[in-house]
């Protein structure tokens, strides 16, 4: 989708978002109908954040060729606490103790 400004000559300046593929030199004026021609403007050219720039880059390198961890990242090591068991799946202990039935914020039907 591309931001393509037109000028009616009877009422004024607007703009209109279309795909690129379907832009025509005209457009109908969005107040009276009439008839308005396209108005050439300069391209939004923005400069990217290299910080962005850099995200985007590592995301599109990740869909296609996603790198392939086999160990946990260094760092901050992760919270203790009442976590699943990596390793083997295993619940926390005192899963056992929980009452069976839906989690207590799902409705009950
Ligand atoms: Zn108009």
């Amino acid at each position: 989708m591309a931001t393509y400004v037109f000028r009616c000559p009877a009422c004024s300046v607007f703009e209109v978002v279309v795909p690129m593929s379907s832009v025509r030199p005209t457009h109908p004026c969005p107040t009276c109908a009439g008839e308005s021609s396209r108005v050439w403007t300069a391209p939004a050219l923005a400069t990217t954040p290299a910080a962005l720039h850099r995200a985007v880059a590592a995301a599109d390198a990740s869909t296609e060729a996603p790198q392939v961890v086999r160990s946990i990242p260094a760092g901050r090591p992760r919270p203790r606490g009442r976590r699943w068991n990596p390793v083997t799946g295993a619940a926390p202990v005192d899963a056992a103790h929980r009452p069976a039935g839906p989690h207590p914020s799902l409705p009950r039907w």
